[in-house]
């Protein structure tokens, strides 16, 4: 088991996790995301996971590399797209990626 860190809202009768946003090695990456990219959502909250070793967190911190979901190819965060889907997408993929979306 390890330690990660995902994001909660507050829904008022219940607490739900942002399983979709992913998760984070370290409470500092997380709360970097939510400046960035949901400042403007209130009642969000860090709230600590324990998960087992084999779930696939949104960034690897370790070594700051994040792997494409479709080739398996290590890329820097930079060049791989976590947000806009459901699995990390390199930006080599993502042309096609968004094709087959679209097809779908
Ligand atoms: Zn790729």
């Amino acid at each position: 088991m390890k330690t990660v860190y995902g994001l909660f809202i507050d829904t008022g009768s219940a607490e739900e996790m942002f399983w979709d946003r992913g998760v984070w090695a370290t409470s500092e990456a997380c709360e970097a995301y939510i400046n960035q990219v949901m400042g403007h959502v209130t009642g969000i909250r860090i709230g600590e996971l324990k998960i087992n070793d084999a779930f696939p967190a949104a960034a690897d911190e370790e070594d700051g590399m994040i792997t494409c979901s479709l080739c398996g190819i290590d890329y820097n965060e930079a060049d791989v797209n976590v947000l806009d889907y459901e699995e990390p997408v390199c930006v080599n993929c993502e042309p096609e990626y968004r094709q087959s979306l679209d097809m779908a």
